[in-house]
């Protein structure tokens, strides 16, 4: 039975563990009411979600820093790096046009502000809220932010899981070596075997995805139930078809199909696991060492494109969150009487952008900063405190679907620019259809 079960492709696995976990939580809820099934599931099936989420974690900066340092020397020249880079953000760039663009249509078509009263939102929510704002604002204006990317001690930076800082780090490691030549082999051996050894953890530990992901879905259901379906039903119906049309349209028919020539069914395949888990984490941080496994196991990108592009991406790209600011800003102007301009559109999809961008990869981290981009429609700190108070109780449920948007983008990007490399093993991609 077990070894049956082991057969079955692992991204078919954490489907099942999806749907079970996802019927195992709306089971409790219903049936054993709001109170307990939350208390149940907090106590007994938390634990084992919370489990695969460490695991996970723990392999973050091992695999940037060993991935990284050895893709960098594996080009074989520092020069590439620049273009690259150059690639990777143009590309990131693009496809978050795309979706802000595709968020604020979907928010006009949809209208989920209209008839609703935010201002309802409890003190409680309010409050609980306040805090978190503060938190996520902590991060500093964007010079400090540019700042904080140079560490001033590496060490400390890959203790504390710092991603930009470790990635600046293993990239100039990477570059010393080429540059160093020779005397530097050793060195080199030692970044590429270790490389090779934390993806092999990796796939290991991603056996336990369906199991994990099972957990978190039971947990998030039992806790959370459906409700938001009920009060946030336009919001989250925008958000969904808006993410829903980015990953098969953008990603899937523009960049893999039209850009690529490559087939969609086996992007999709590709990147199956890592969407499992970035649904039931809401993080694409903590899905960071999945999406590098699939991009390199399920789709061929080489590791030099993988160990570079992905943790870039699961930091600065976020097309997910970039759609749903636009849908919250507009959610706020229609459930407030704004009217809005066609400047106040550009100036929306320019700091949902932006916003996007400086968002970390972290549950809720895209909704706790909308207030920046209410603020150029007109919508005033304690207002924006509002909307935000409002839709927080049920944001767990949309910010699953932006995470799975956001990590999906940063795949497609990678397949583009691996394959504009000549860094794409294409009979590897095609081969995922077979499985
Ligand atoms: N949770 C999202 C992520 O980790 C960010 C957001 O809140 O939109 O990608």
């Amino acid at each position: 039975m077990f070894s049956k079960w082991q057969a079955i492709t692992l991204w078919k696995r954490v489907l099942i563990g999806l749907f079970i976990g996802l019927g195992i939580g709306l089971a409790m809820r219903y049936s054993l009411g709001v109170e307990r099934a939350a208390s149940l599931a907090d106590t007994v099936i938390k634990p084992f979600g919370d489990a695969f989420v460490r695991l996970i974690k723990m392999l973050i900066i091992p695999l940037i820093a060993t991935t990284l340092v050895a893709g960098v020397t594996a080009m074989g020249d520092p020069k590439k790096l620049g273009t690259l880079g150059a690639r990777t953000i143009g590309m990131y760039l693009v496809t978050t046009f795309f979706a802000v663009s595709l968020g604020l249509l979907m928010g006009t078509i949809i209208q989920p502000g209209v008839g609703v009263n935010y201002e309802s939102a409890s003190a409680e929510a309010v409050d609980s809220v306040k805090g978190k704002i503060e938190t996520a604002d902590a991060a500093g204006g964007l010079v400090e932010r540019l700042l904080d990317i140079i560490p001033t001690n590496p060490v400390e930076a890959l203790a504390s899981g710092a991603v930009l800082p470790t990635i600046f780090f293993a990239i100039l490691i990477g570059v010393g070596i080429l540059l160093a030549g020779p005397p530097a082999d050793p060195v080199k051996k030692f970044f590429e075997s270790a490389a090779e050894v934390v993806m092999r953890v990796t796939i290991l530990v991603m056996e336990l995805a369906p199991y994990g992901v099972l957990a978190l879905m039971a947990w998030v259901m039992a806790t959370q139930g459906i409700e938001v379906v009920l009060n946030m039903g336009k919001l989250a119906i925008a958000l969904y078809l808006s993410c829903g049309i980015q990953i098969v349209l953008v990603y899937g028919f523009l960049i893999v199909v039209c850009l690529l020539k490559l087939p969609l069914k086996q992007y999709l395949r590709g990147i199956a696991d890592a969407q499992g888990v970035a649904f039931s984490t809401a993080s694409s941080s903590a899905t960071l060492p999945v999406t590098i496994s699939c991009a390199e196991n399920n789709l061929g990108v080489d590791k030099s494109v993988a160990g570079s592009v992905l943790p870039l991406g699961a930091t600065i790209n976020m097309d997910g969150t970039a759609i749903y600011l636009g849908l919250v800003a507009l959610f706020a102007a229609q459930a407030g009487g704004i009217e809005l301009t066609a400047m106040h559109y550009i100036m929306v999809a320019l700091t949902a952008t932006l916003v996007s961008i400086g968002a970390a990869g972290i549950p809720s981290a895209g909704l706790l900063l909308a207030a920046t981009v209410l603020e150029v429609i007109g919508v005033g700190p304690e207002q924006a405190l509002l909307v935000i108070a409002f839709i927080f109780p049920f944001d767990r449920l949309l910010d699953m679907m932006r995470t799975l948007t956001n990590i999906s983008g940063d795949v497609a990007v990678a397949c583009a620019v691996a394959k504009w490399d000549g860094n794409l093993d294409e009979e590897a991609f095609r081969r995922e259809a077979e499985v």
